[in-house]
């Protein structure tokens, strides 16, 4: 034990960037515009206007804009609990014995724990700004759900959940977190909303899907006066707002002279993974750099490794627009993994574009042997990872074993989105080995995939 450790990095204030970074500006090929399922036509922000916040849409529909100012009242929340640390996994690099540089930067160290706080206050604050009574949204493993609980109660705005049911069960924690920032929580399906019961009335046992719990969540918006829809991930907006990750890491890495060769992040709607590579996806667009980005997505919902690049509807209630991008179909419903966050049939049309160009490539991994990644990197580097974050530290460790193969010190970064503190029935599983691995066959993908809409896609 006489070998000496050396303490982690910890980030400054100044740090925190002022202004979000949009990577659209510097696409050459930009994601192909949200369609309005009605008419067949991009939409405008006057479609988008009932639905969501004003000035999100703005941000949601520009592709040219490179840099938006993070407002001072969103800035100053950043500062409770921002920067996030950049760590470098000394522990992790020891015990696997590789010559390989890893370093996380780590996002559950807040209440809601995870990323999804940084969205979730600037959404908030734009509701607020524009007079709005309050906001609906779903919540799939709950993680967004309390993000926003807190983002609301900060801003003293109304805040209603629409949590997937089988979450509601496995999770009661997040539910009473939500509750205790003043949320309220309706497991999903439900019958408060027409596509809640239609829903249950031909799938009456059904878990529920992040896909149907957004449709809910959508429906109540627009049936409740001075109410709009707030979404967690795969919109641009959220995107834009994350990359408060990448534009941290991106500068304490130059301030300690650190070249990553290899930028690892775990894929569901796509907001860290974006939010983290986007600004190195920047360098590559503008041809000042070169990473290899790596996106990890769970074996039973590979919508990047095995969906198809198409027009498709954002929910299961096919009410939402339709996106262009890596889909398993709107119907296709995820067995119940323990990765709640990365079971959505779909993934962010701006990433969607840049696995399509090249940009990023994507791996599935499958829950057990994430599982195996999770317990290895809490007893060695001392943090209880959220099952979605494992994901990421299951390649990072694969990568750093490749690098010992082949004696390269590479330099890997991966981000780490959540503690795992809510997820122990998750651990529970894995501990009593009942945990199992469900992979969607290739029948019932295609099965999926055929009832693609047929906007957008002649
Ligand atoms: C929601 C969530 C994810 C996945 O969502 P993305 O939009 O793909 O980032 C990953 N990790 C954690 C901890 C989450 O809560």
């Amino acid at each position: 034990m006489k070998q000496k450790i050396p303490y982690k990095i910890y980030l400054l204030e100044d740090e925190i960037p002022r202004q979000w970074y949009n990577v659209r500006a510097d696409m050459k090929n930009k994601p192909a515009p949200l369609i309005n399922p009605a008419n067949g036509k991009p939409l405008t922000a006057d479609d988008l206007a009932p639905i969501f916040c004003a000035d999100l849409n703005k941000q949601e529909l520009d592709n040219d804009t490179p840099y938006f100012d993070i407002p001072d009242e969103v800035l100053t929340f950043y500062k409770m609990y921002r920067p996030s640390p950049l760590v470098r996994a000394y522990f992790l690099e020891k015990a696997l014995d590789t010559p390989a540089k890893i370093y996380y930067k780590f996002e559950g160290n807040n209440t809601s724990g995870s990323h999804k706080l940084n969205s979730a206050i600037a959404q908030a604050y734009y509701a607020k700004k524009q007079g709005l009574k309050g906001v609906t949204t779903e919540t799939g493993a709950g993680q967004w759900g309390t993000a926003l609980s807190m983002a609301c109660a900060y801003f003293h705005l109304d805040c209603k959940v629409f949590m997937v049911k089988c979450s509601y069960e496995q999770k009661p924690f997040r539910r009473e977190v939500m509750r205790t920032y003043g949320a309220s929580v309706t497991p999903s399906p439900s019958l408060t909303t027409k596509v809640g019961q239609k829903i249950l009335s031909e799938h009456p046992d059904t878990g529920g899907s992040l896909g149907c719990a957004i449709s809910e969540a959508v429906e109540t918006a627009v049936t409740h006066e001075g109410y709009r829809y707030v979404l967690g991930s795969v919109l641009n907006q959220v995107l834009l707002h994350q990359t408060v990750i990448g534009l941290e890491t991106q500068k304490a890495l130059q301030k300690y002279d650190i070249h990553p060769d290899i930028i690892i992040g775990c894929a569901g709607g796509g907001s860290n993974l974006g939010g983290l590579v986007s600004p190195f996806i920047g360098e590559m667009l503008r041809g000042e750099a070169n990473y290899r980005v790596i996106a990890v997505e769970p074996a039973s919902c590979p919508s990047f490794t095995r969906g198809k690049f198409a027009y498709d509807y954002c929910d299961t209630g096919m009410i939402c627009p339709l996106a262009k991008m890596y889909t398993l179909g709107s119907q296709f419903i995820p067995s119940p993994s323990h990765a709640g966050g990365l079971r959505f049939h779909g993934m962010s049309p701006i990433l969607s574009q840049l696995y399509h160009d090249g940009y990023i490539e994507a791996r599935a991994v499958e829950q057990t042997s994430v599982f195996d990644a999770a317990e290895y990197f809490a007893r060695v580097e001392g943090t209880l990872p959220a099952p979605e974050s494992s994901h990421a530290i299951r390649v990072a460790i694969d990568e750093a074993l490749r690098c010992k193969e082949t004696g390269e010190a590479k330099t890997i970064v991966f981000g780490l989105t959540g503690t795992g503190y809510f997820d122990l029935t998750a651990y529970e599983q894995y501990n009593n080995h009942t945990m199992t691995d469900v992979i969607p066959s290739d029948a019932t993908i295609a099965e999926s995939l055929a009832k693609l809409p047929k906007v957008g896609n002649e």
